[in-house]
């Protein structure tokens, strides 16, 4: 499947969605679907950026888009307010950003995606733990973009 996504630089929307949504080193965000918002030029040209930004897209489309809106403050809130997360930890352990943050560095990702695998990532009281190994892996991997592998968190 192929996607285009149309780029748009706006730092200041960047910036300023950023820690609403509780990622206050925020690059990109995918507000309208299809539509792409970079706070610079540089994260216009980070393939791996890109590629997360796709998989929000893919995740849009098949949640008829505003199913998507829904699902993703539906899970902040609740990972915020029932789950009484810090707000970085409560937008990692978003389904929806899980499920982007841990294959952005697979390139084929997308070619060979189930429909909906982001329901793989919805949290359950067994899966509590990956909280914290979500932002681990994270921190890890955006550190080091010429890291392509993708290492699952188990
Ligand atoms: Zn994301």
């Amino acid at each position: 499947m192929q996607t285009k996504l149309l780029i748009v630089l706006w730092p200041f929307f960047v910036h300023t969605a950023g820690p609403i949504v509780g990622a206050k080193d925020l690059r990109a965000c995918n507000v309208i679907p299809g539509v792409v918002i970079v706070a610079d030029t540089m994260a216009a040209k980070d393939s791996i950026l890109m590629n997360h930004e796709k998989i929000h897209f893919v995740q849009a489309k098949e949640l008829w888009y505003v199913g998507y809106y829904f699902v993703y403050v539906k899970e902040l809130i609740r990972n915020r307010v029932s789950r009484q997360l810090s707000g970085s930890n409560a937008y990692y352990a978003n389904p929806l950003e899980y499920e982007a943050y841990l294959h952005q560095f697979d390139m084929n990702y997308l070619k060979t995606r189930e429909k909906c695998a982001w329901r793989r990532y919805a949290t359950s009281k067994k899966k509590k733990i990956l909280y914290r190994d979500r932002k681990l892996y994270y921190e890890v991997h955006s550190s080091d973009s010429t890291i392509l592998s993708l290492v699952p968190v188990q």
